[in-house]
């Protein structure tokens, strides 16, 4: 199989680009560097079943020929997808277009990597891909959260007229090596401050949740939901929940750091709650993670050392 990787140079992406290589299997990598970065996927330059394209998916892309498309691109972290609402906007929409239109002209199965954040501040706890969500469409985090429920509006309607071959994926929070330093996000920041015996800095008081999923995990899930024939959202993510308060004690007891915690604003519209459902992916996909956190934070802790040490 030849596979597209939209956001091949992101995080998941470049893993998820890593284990098809690692199947046999073809990939183009697209990407436009805006938030993935050209090192992470810099090893697999020399491949020759590894081709790379420079490319914003917000214009029309053709290529040579593929056989299925993972759709994965798209800011993620909100320090990052809040930095220009409107190209984030434009993720969720123009890109869809173009992506979705590719499928439907090459007749070839999509899976749109949507997310969590569908949910919004979810009232209903775990969730289950049949809660409908709780997101406010005007506030700081609607760029991404409609973005991406409009993306999976926009994979149903060409679905129905198109009969486009759609997989949609619902992405809980996801963590592992290949994660950018500056990602702004809780397990980096709290990872690299550890390491650097900097403040540890909880938003909140922190009583808000996350279950966090280890990529290689994730990056199998995907790829047995696209390998599935199951065509509406799953979510896949890891149920183990923790506080971000009890979390920020882990990172810095696994780090053995000085590091102080300190508590900042919570971030207008951040998720008091977020913990997935995921009876669905173990039934239709037999999927189930198998990383724990003891043994994924493990190996982030090493990936982030290495990631100083370079710098
Ligand atoms: N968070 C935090 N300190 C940080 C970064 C994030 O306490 O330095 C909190 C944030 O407010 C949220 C949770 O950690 O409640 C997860 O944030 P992240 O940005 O990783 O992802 P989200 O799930 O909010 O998209």
């Amino acid at each position: 199989m030849k596979y597209l990787v939209t956001g091949g140079a992101g995080f998941i992406g470049s893993n998820l680009c890593r284990k098809l290589l690692s199947q046999g299997h073809a990939v183009s990598c697209l990407d436009d560097l805006s938030t993935g970065n050209y090192t992470n996927i810099k090893e697999l330059k020399g491949n020759p079943n590894f081709e790379f394209f420079n490319h914003d998916l917000t214009k029309p892309f053709f290529p040579d020929k593929i056989d299925a498309i993972f759709n994965l691109a798209c800011p993620a972290s909100p320090v990052h997808y809040q930095y220009n609402p409107i190209r984030t906007l434009k993720m969720g929409t123009l890109a869809m277009y173009n992506v979705l239109g590719m499928a439907a002209r090459l007749k070839i199965p999509i899976l749109q990597a949507s997310t969590s954040e569908i949910y919004g501040d979810p009232s209903v706890h775990p969730q289950k891909e049949s809660y409908l969500g709780n997101v406010n469409p005007i506030g700081p985090r609607a760029c991404y959260d409609e973005g991406k429920r409009v993306a999976e509006a926009l994979c149903i309607a060409y679905e129905n007229f198109n009969g486009v071959d759609i997989r949609i994926a619902r992405i809980f929070n996801t963590y592992g090596p290949f994660m950018d330093p500056q990602d702004g996000r809780v397990v980096s920041n709290f990872i690299v401050q550890a390491l650097k015996n900097e403040s540890i800095t909880v938003y909140g008081d922190g009583s808000q949740t996350r279950s966090f999923c280890f990529v290689d995990d994730l990056v199998e899930g995907l790829i047995k939901l696209m390998n599935s024939d199951y065509k509406r959202p799953v979510n896949l993510g890891n149920p183990d929940e923790y506080n971000m308060l009890e979390f920020a004690k882990i990172v810095k007891e696994k780090t053995s750091s000085d590091s102080q915690i300190s508590f900042f604003d919570l971030p207008v519209d951040d998720p008091k709650q977020r913990c997935p459902d995921i009876s669905l992916a173990r039934e239709r996909l037999s999927w189930e993670p198998k990383v724990s956190i003891d043994e994924g934070i493990d190996k982030t802790i090493l990936w982030f050392k290495k990631c100083l040490s370079e710098k």
